[in-house]
Protein backbone atom coordinates (compact mmCIF):
# COMPACT_ATOMS: atom_id res chain seq x y z
CA UNK A 1 0.00 0.00 0.00
CA UNK A 2 3.03 2.39 0.42
CA UNK A 3 3.30 2.91 -3.31
CA UNK A 4 0.01 4.09 -3.79
CA UNK A 5 0.77 6.82 -0.68
CA UNK A 6 2.02 9.31 -3.23
CA UNK A 7 -1.19 9.45 -5.07
CA UNK A 8 -3.17 10.18 -1.77
CA UNK A 9 -3.39 14.37 -3.13
CA UNK A 10 -4.71 13.40 -6.33
CA UNK A 11 -7.14 11.32 -5.07
CA UNK A 12 -8.20 14.07 -2.24
CA UNK A 13 -8.53 17.04 -4.58
CA UNK A 14 -10.42 14.65 -7.61
CA UNK A 15 -12.79 13.57 -4.55
CA UNK A 16 -13.31 17.43 -3.79
CA UNK A 17 -14.13 18.61 -7.81
CA UNK A 18 -17.36 17.62 -9.56
CA UNK A 19 -15.81 17.65 -13.17
CA UNK A 20 -16.03 14.63 -14.26
CA UNK A 21 -13.73 14.87 -17.63
CA UNK A 22 -12.39 11.79 -17.18
CA UNK A 23 -15.73 9.73 -17.15
CA UNK A 24 -17.05 10.34 -20.70
CA UNK A 25 -14.99 8.61 -22.78
CA UNK A 26 -13.40 6.47 -20.91
CA UNK A 27 -14.16 2.80 -22.49
CA UNK A 28 -14.28 1.28 -19.59
CA UNK A 29 -16.89 3.67 -17.78
CA UNK A 30 -18.78 4.57 -20.97
CA UNK A 31 -19.47 0.18 -21.46
CA UNK A 32 -19.99 -0.78 -18.16
CA UNK A 33 -21.89 2.83 -16.92
CA UNK A 34 -20.87 3.20 -13.19
CA UNK A 35 -19.16 5.62 -11.90
CA UNK A 36 -16.49 3.54 -10.03
CA UNK A 37 -15.14 2.09 -13.35
CA UNK A 38 -14.09 5.71 -14.41
CA UNK A 39 -10.65 6.70 -13.15
CA UNK A 40 -12.89 9.23 -10.75
CA UNK A 41 -14.16 6.12 -9.22
CA UNK A 42 -10.71 4.05 -9.17
CA UNK A 43 -9.36 7.19 -7.54
CA UNK A 44 -12.15 7.21 -4.74
CA UNK A 45 -11.46 3.69 -4.19
CA UNK A 46 -7.58 4.74 -3.91
CA UNK A 47 -7.90 7.39 -0.97
CA UNK A 48 -10.35 5.32 0.90
CA UNK A 49 -7.95 2.19 0.71
CA UNK A 50 -5.20 4.40 1.67
CA UNK A 51 -7.38 5.80 4.84
CA UNK A 52 -8.26 2.30 6.15
CA UNK A 53 -11.67 2.02 4.90
CA UNK A 54 -11.72 0.04 2.00
CA UNK A 55 -9.96 -2.90 2.27
CA UNK A 56 -8.21 -4.82 -1.16
CA UNK A 57 -10.34 -7.49 -2.17
CA UNK A 58 -12.24 -9.27 -4.86
CA UNK A 59 -14.79 -6.98 -5.58
CA UNK A 60 -12.37 -3.75 -5.30
CA UNK A 61 -10.12 -5.71 -8.17
CA UNK A 62 -12.83 -6.10 -10.47
CA UNK A 63 -13.44 -2.41 -10.67
CA UNK A 64 -9.43 -1.02 -10.55
CA UNK A 65 -8.83 -4.09 -13.68
CA UNK A 66 -11.60 -2.90 -15.52
CA UNK A 67 -9.46 -0.60 -17.69
CA UNK A 68 -7.77 -0.63 -20.89
CA UNK A 69 -4.67 1.39 -19.46
CA UNK A 70 -5.46 3.88 -22.41
CA UNK A 71 -4.31 7.11 -20.40
CA UNK A 72 -7.55 8.97 -21.57
CA UNK A 73 -8.27 10.27 -18.12
CA UNK A 74 -4.92 11.44 -17.87
CA UNK A 75 -5.52 13.62 -21.38
CA UNK A 76 -9.47 14.71 -19.90
CA UNK A 77 -7.83 15.41 -16.17
CA UNK A 78 -4.11 16.89 -15.77
CA UNK A 79 -3.15 14.06 -13.31
CA UNK A 80 -1.35 10.93 -14.90
CA UNK A 81 -4.71 8.83 -13.42
CA UNK A 82 -3.80 6.27 -15.54
CA UNK A 83 0.00 5.85 -14.04
CA UNK A 84 -1.81 5.47 -10.14
CA UNK A 85 -4.39 2.67 -11.25
CA UNK A 86 -1.80 0.68 -12.81
CA UNK A 87 0.17 0.88 -9.40
CA UNK A 88 -3.04 -0.41 -8.10
CA UNK A 89 -3.15 -3.13 -10.05
CA UNK A 90 0.58 -3.95 -9.18
CA UNK A 91 -0.37 -3.92 -5.28
CA UNK A 92 -3.67 -6.16 -6.19
CA UNK A 93 -1.48 -8.47 -7.58
CA UNK A 94 1.57 -8.48 -5.02
CA UNK A 95 -1.35 -8.75 -1.86
CA UNK A 96 -2.53 -12.06 -3.77
CA UNK A 97 -6.00 -10.55 -3.91
CA UNK A 98 -7.65 -12.80 -5.71
CA UNK A 99 -8.43 -11.28 -9.39
CA UNK A 100 -10.93 -11.88 -12.34
CA UNK A 101 -10.29 -14.74 -14.15
CA UNK A 102 -9.29 -13.37 -17.25
CA UNK A 103 -7.01 -11.42 -15.92
CA UNK A 104 -5.37 -13.69 -13.89
CA UNK A 105 -4.82 -15.81 -16.89
CA UNK A 106 -2.71 -13.82 -18.22
CA UNK A 107 -0.36 -13.57 -16.05
CA UNK A 108 -0.72 -17.15 -14.94
CA UNK A 109 -0.05 -18.43 -18.88
CA UNK A 110 2.75 -16.22 -19.38
CA UNK A 111 4.54 -17.68 -16.41
CA UNK A 112 3.55 -21.21 -17.53
CA UNK A 113 4.44 -20.74 -20.91
CA UNK A 114 6.17 -17.96 -21.58
CA UNK A 115 3.53 -15.70 -23.48
CA UNK A 116 0.15 -15.01 -23.03
CA UNK A 117 -1.49 -17.22 -25.43
CA UNK A 118 0.03 -20.51 -23.65
CA UNK A 119 1.46 -21.36 -27.05
CA UNK A 120 4.01 -23.95 -27.25
CA UNK A 121 7.29 -21.65 -27.53
CA UNK A 122 9.38 -24.02 -29.80
CA UNK A 123 6.44 -22.82 -32.07
CA UNK A 124 7.04 -19.60 -31.96
CA UNK A 125 10.91 -20.63 -32.43
CA UNK A 126 9.85 -22.69 -35.55
CA UNK A 127 7.19 -19.57 -37.26
CA UNK A 128 10.80 -17.59 -36.71
CA UNK A 129 13.18 -20.01 -37.93
CA UNK A 130 11.52 -20.15 -41.32
CA UNK A 131 12.33 -17.08 -42.43
CA UNK A 132 16.12 -17.16 -43.95
CA UNK A 133 16.32 -13.98 -42.50
CA UNK A 134 16.59 -15.75 -39.03
CA UNK A 135 19.43 -17.77 -40.00
CA UNK A 136 21.78 -14.25 -41.14
CA UNK A 137 24.64 -13.47 -38.25
CA UNK A 138 24.47 -9.87 -38.46
CA UNK A 139 22.33 -7.14 -40.23
CA UNK A 140 21.34 -3.29 -40.13
CA UNK A 141 18.15 -4.05 -37.95
CA UNK A 142 16.85 -6.98 -35.83
CA UNK A 143 12.96 -7.20 -36.40
CA UNK A 144 11.60 -7.59 -33.22
CA UNK A 145 8.05 -9.59 -33.72
CA UNK A 146 5.29 -9.96 -30.60
CA UNK A 147 3.22 -12.84 -29.35
CA UNK A 148 0.11 -11.70 -31.26
CA UNK A 149 1.95 -11.22 -35.15
CA UNK A 150 3.56 -14.56 -34.06
CA UNK A 151 1.24 -17.07 -32.75
CA UNK A 152 -2.35 -15.27 -34.24
CA UNK A 153 -1.39 -12.60 -36.96
CA UNK A 154 0.95 -14.44 -39.12
CA UNK A 155 -0.14 -12.35 -42.31
CA UNK A 156 1.07 -9.31 -40.23
CA UNK A 157 4.27 -10.72 -40.46
CA UNK A 158 4.10 -11.39 -44.06
CA UNK A 159 3.69 -8.09 -45.03
CA UNK A 160 6.38 -6.57 -42.84
CA UNK A 161 9.02 -8.93 -44.22
CA UNK A 162 7.52 -8.23 -47.76
CA UNK A 163 7.89 -4.38 -47.07
CA UNK A 164 11.26 -4.92 -45.85
CA UNK A 165 12.20 -7.14 -48.33
CA UNK A 166 11.14 -4.75 -51.28
CA UNK A 167 13.11 -1.78 -49.74
CA UNK A 168 16.31 -3.30 -49.45
CA UNK A 169 16.72 -3.66 -46.17
CA UNK A 170 18.99 -5.51 -44.41
CA UNK A 171 17.49 -7.37 -40.96
CA UNK A 172 17.28 -10.15 -39.42
CA UNK A 173 15.00 -11.78 -37.32
CA UNK A 174 15.67 -13.54 -33.67
CA UNK A 175 15.50 -17.48 -33.55
CA UNK A 176 13.40 -18.17 -30.57
CA UNK A 177 10.16 -15.84 -29.32
CA UNK A 178 10.22 -13.93 -26.51
CA UNK A 179 7.36 -11.94 -25.17
CA UNK A 180 8.13 -8.72 -24.09
CA UNK A 181 5.94 -8.86 -20.48
CA UNK A 182 3.36 -6.15 -21.49
CA UNK A 183 0.26 -8.71 -21.04
CA UNK A 184 1.72 -9.42 -17.41
CA UNK A 185 2.59 -5.60 -16.51
CA UNK A 186 -0.43 -4.56 -17.39
CA UNK A 187 -2.04 -6.81 -14.93
CA UNK A 188 -0.14 -5.79 -12.29
CA UNK A 189 2.08 -8.92 -12.27
CA UNK A 190 5.43 -7.02 -12.64
CA UNK A 191 8.14 -9.40 -11.71
CA UNK A 192 6.66 -12.33 -14.79
CA UNK A 193 7.21 -8.66 -16.41
CA UNK A 194 10.85 -8.04 -15.29
CA UNK A 195 11.51 -11.45 -16.16
CA UNK A 196 10.60 -10.53 -19.56
CA UNK A 197 12.49 -7.76 -20.10
CA UNK A 198 15.71 -9.32 -18.97
CA UNK A 199 15.02 -12.08 -21.46
CA UNK A 200 14.87 -9.48 -24.34
CA UNK A 201 17.55 -7.93 -22.89
CA UNK A 202 19.67 -11.14 -23.09
CA UNK A 203 18.62 -12.02 -26.35
CA UNK A 204 19.49 -8.76 -28.09
CA UNK A 205 22.60 -8.89 -26.12
CA UNK A 206 23.49 -12.23 -27.39
CA UNK A 207 22.35 -11.07 -30.80
CA UNK A 208 24.67 -8.11 -30.67
CA UNK A 209 22.00 -6.23 -32.16
CA UNK A 210 21.43 -2.21 -31.65
CA UNK A 211 18.97 -1.22 -33.51
CA UNK A 212 15.41 -2.62 -33.10
CA UNK A 213 12.43 -2.74 -35.30
CA UNK A 214 9.38 -3.42 -33.23
CA UNK A 215 5.54 -3.12 -35.15
CA UNK A 216 3.36 -3.88 -31.90
CA UNK A 217 2.12 -0.20 -30.13
CA UNK A 218 1.87 -2.84 -27.23
CA UNK A 219 5.65 -4.12 -27.68
CA UNK A 220 6.90 -0.56 -28.38
CA UNK A 221 6.13 0.95 -25.23
CA UNK A 222 7.45 -1.68 -23.47
CA UNK A 223 10.91 -1.84 -25.47
CA UNK A 224 11.01 2.06 -25.60
CA UNK A 225 9.59 2.93 -22.09
CA UNK A 226 8.42 0.50 -19.28
CA UNK A 227 11.61 -2.10 -19.52
CA UNK A 228 13.38 0.76 -18.95
CA UNK A 229 11.79 1.18 -15.14
CA UNK A 230 11.59 -2.46 -15.36
CA UNK A 231 15.37 -2.98 -15.08
CA UNK A 232 15.72 0.57 -13.74
CA UNK A 233 18.62 1.19 -16.48
CA UNK A 234 18.60 2.97 -19.34
CA UNK A 235 18.34 0.98 -22.91
CA UNK A 236 21.42 0.75 -24.45
CA UNK A 237 19.06 -0.35 -27.84
CA UNK A 238 17.28 1.98 -30.14
CA UNK A 239 13.86 1.03 -30.51
CA UNK A 240 12.57 2.16 -33.58
CA UNK A 241 8.67 1.60 -34.86
CA UNK A 242 7.58 0.19 -38.06
CA UNK A 243 5.46 3.59 -38.58
CA UNK A 244 8.66 5.67 -38.19
CA UNK A 245 10.39 3.41 -40.45
CA UNK A 246 8.34 3.15 -43.13
CA UNK A 247 8.13 7.31 -42.99
CA UNK A 248 11.36 7.27 -43.29
CA UNK A 249 11.43 5.26 -46.35
CA UNK A 250 8.87 6.77 -47.92
CA UNK A 251 10.76 9.96 -47.58
CA UNK A 252 14.12 8.82 -49.14
CA UNK A 253 12.18 7.01 -51.86
CA UNK A 254 12.84 3.18 -51.17
CA UNK A 255 9.36 2.23 -51.82
CA UNK A 256 7.72 2.45 -55.01
CA UNK A 257 4.11 2.42 -53.64
CA UNK A 258 1.51 1.71 -56.23
CA UNK A 259 -1.97 4.02 -56.44
CA UNK A 260 -4.66 3.25 -54.06
CA UNK A 261 -8.00 4.44 -54.76
CA UNK A 262 -9.64 4.56 -51.34
CA UNK A 263 -10.39 6.90 -48.08
CA UNK A 264 -8.92 5.63 -45.17
CA UNK A 265 -9.37 6.66 -41.65
CA UNK A 266 -6.37 5.97 -39.34
CA UNK A 267 -6.90 4.60 -35.38
CA UNK A 268 -4.63 6.10 -32.93
CA UNK A 269 -3.35 2.71 -30.39
CA UNK A 270 -3.23 3.93 -27.10
CA UNK A 271 0.25 2.72 -26.45
CA UNK A 272 2.08 4.04 -29.62
CA UNK A 273 0.02 7.60 -29.33
CA UNK A 274 -0.75 8.63 -25.93
CA UNK A 275 1.83 6.80 -24.48
CA UNK A 276 4.48 7.31 -26.83
CA UNK A 277 3.76 10.17 -28.69
CA UNK A 278 3.33 8.63 -32.28
CA UNK A 279 0.93 10.60 -33.92
CA UNK A 280 1.95 11.76 -37.64
CA UNK A 281 4.31 8.83 -38.97
CA UNK A 282 1.35 6.67 -39.62
CA UNK A 283 -0.96 9.48 -41.00
CA UNK A 284 2.19 10.23 -43.73
CA UNK A 285 2.86 6.49 -44.62
CA UNK A 286 -0.93 6.37 -45.51
CA UNK A 287 -1.25 9.92 -47.19
CA UNK A 288 2.19 9.19 -49.06
CA UNK A 289 -0.08 6.23 -50.80
CA UNK A 290 -1.65 7.57 -54.33
CA UNK A 291 -4.91 8.33 -54.53
CA UNK A 292 -5.69 7.63 -50.97
CA UNK A 293 -7.71 10.10 -48.85
CA UNK A 294 -7.10 10.09 -45.77
CA UNK A 295 -9.91 11.56 -42.94
CA UNK A 296 -10.17 11.86 -39.61
CA UNK A 297 -12.25 10.40 -36.69
CA UNK A 298 -14.36 12.97 -34.47
CA UNK A 299 -11.85 11.55 -32.18
CA UNK A 300 -8.52 11.31 -33.00
CA UNK A 301 -4.75 12.26 -32.16
CA UNK A 302 -4.60 12.37 -28.16
CA UNK A 303 -8.30 12.17 -27.81
CA UNK A 304 -8.70 9.33 -29.88
CA UNK A 305 -10.62 6.75 -28.33
CA UNK A 306 -9.27 3.66 -26.91
CA UNK A 307 -9.99 0.18 -28.76
CA UNK A 308 -10.95 -2.03 -25.65
CA UNK A 309 -8.57 -4.22 -26.33
CA UNK A 310 -5.65 -2.80 -23.57
CA UNK A 311 -4.90 -3.50 -20.02
CA UNK A 312 -6.15 -7.22 -20.14
CA UNK A 313 -9.98 -6.11 -20.74
CA UNK A 314 -10.27 -7.91 -23.75
CA UNK A 315 -9.61 -11.09 -21.80
CA UNK A 316 -10.58 -9.96 -18.68
CA UNK A 317 -14.32 -8.54 -20.48
CA UNK A 318 -14.11 -10.04 -23.65
CA UNK A 319 -18.05 -9.02 -24.64
CA UNK A 320 -17.74 -5.28 -23.13
CA UNK A 321 -14.12 -4.79 -25.47
CA UNK A 322 -15.58 -5.77 -28.38
CA UNK A 323 -18.21 -3.34 -27.78
CA UNK A 324 -16.27 -0.81 -27.22
CA UNK A 325 -14.54 -1.89 -30.38
CA UNK A 326 -17.87 -1.60 -32.20
CA UNK A 327 -18.29 1.58 -31.26
CA UNK A 328 -15.30 2.91 -32.33
CA UNK A 329 -15.80 1.36 -35.60
CA UNK A 330 -18.99 3.25 -35.71
CA UNK A 331 -16.99 6.27 -35.66
CA UNK A 332 -14.85 4.92 -38.21
CA UNK A 333 -18.06 4.62 -40.54
CA UNK A 334 -19.11 8.32 -39.90
CA UNK A 335 -16.24 8.96 -41.84
CA UNK A 336 -17.35 7.70 -45.23
CA UNK A 337 -13.96 5.42 -45.17
CA UNK A 338 -14.12 2.19 -46.32
CA UNK A 339 -10.56 1.13 -44.55
CA UNK A 340 -10.08 2.06 -40.92
CA UNK A 341 -6.18 1.34 -40.66
CA UNK A 342 -4.28 0.79 -37.54
CA UNK A 343 -0.25 0.21 -36.52
CA UNK A 344 -1.14 -2.37 -33.58
CA UNK A 345 -1.79 -6.35 -34.24
CA UNK A 346 -3.71 -6.26 -31.46
CA UNK A 347 -5.94 -2.83 -31.81
CA UNK A 348 -6.62 -4.73 -35.36
CA UNK A 349 -8.01 -8.29 -33.46
CA UNK A 350 -10.42 -6.31 -31.73
CA UNK A 351 -11.63 -4.11 -33.99
CA UNK A 352 -12.28 -6.58 -36.34
CA UNK A 353 -13.96 -8.71 -33.99
CA UNK A 354 -15.71 -5.76 -33.82
CA UNK A 355 -16.82 -4.52 -36.96
CA UNK A 356 -17.98 -8.04 -37.36
CA UNK A 357 -20.14 -8.05 -34.14
CA UNK A 358 -22.25 -5.01 -36.18
CA UNK A 359 -22.11 -6.58 -39.75
CA UNK A 360 -19.59 -3.50 -40.72
CA UNK A 361 -18.65 -3.13 -44.20
CA UNK A 362 -15.35 -1.00 -43.44
CA UNK A 363 -12.29 -2.88 -43.89
CA UNK A 364 -9.88 -3.12 -40.79
CA UNK A 365 -6.44 -3.36 -41.37
CA UNK A 366 -3.04 -2.14 -40.10
CA UNK A 367 -1.02 0.46 -41.85
CA UNK A 368 1.71 -2.52 -42.95
CA UNK A 369 -0.84 -4.73 -44.62
CA UNK A 370 -2.20 -1.79 -46.52
CA UNK A 371 1.24 -1.04 -47.66
CA UNK A 372 2.22 -4.16 -48.33
CA UNK A 373 -0.17 -4.49 -51.05
CA UNK A 374 0.86 -2.15 -53.03
CA UNK A 375 4.95 -2.71 -53.22
S1 LIG B 1 -10.08 11.98 -12.32
FE1 LIG B 1 -9.60 14.09 -12.95
S2 LIG B 1 -11.19 14.62 -14.46
FE2 LIG B 1 -11.93 12.83 -13.31
S3 LIG B 1 -13.15 13.72 -11.64
FE3 LIG B 1 -11.09 13.38 -10.85
S4 LIG B 1 -10.05 15.35 -11.15
FE4 LIG B 1 -11.88 15.40 -12.46
S1 LIG C 1 -6.91 4.49 -18.48
FE1 LIG C 1 -8.66 4.50 -19.92
S2 LIG C 1 -9.96 2.76 -19.24
FE2 LIG C 1 -8.54 3.22 -17.56
S3 LIG C 1 -9.72 4.61 -16.25
FE3 LIG C 1 -8.47 5.89 -17.64
S4 LIG C 1 -9.85 6.35 -19.37
FE4 LIG C 1 -10.74 4.62 -18.24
Amino acid sequence: MERLEKYEDWARACMHVRCGFCRENCPAYNQLKLDSYAAKGKMTILYHLLRGRLQLDEAIAERVFACTSCGLCDIACGYNQSEAIHEMKSVLYNQGVSLPEGYMKISTKTRDSGNPYSADSHEGATILQSFPEAKLDTADYTLFLGCTQIYREDNEVKSLLHILRAAGISFRLPTEQVCCGSPAYRVGDESQAREQAKKISDLFTRMKSDNILVSCAGCYRMLSNDHDILLNQESKFKIIHAMEFLQELGQNNKLKIRPLNATITYHDPCHLSRHSGIYEAPRQVLSAIPEVKLVEMEWNRKFAKCCGAGGGFRAGKPDDAVAVAAKRVREAEATGASILATACPFCLRNLRDGAESINSKIKVETVESIVARLV
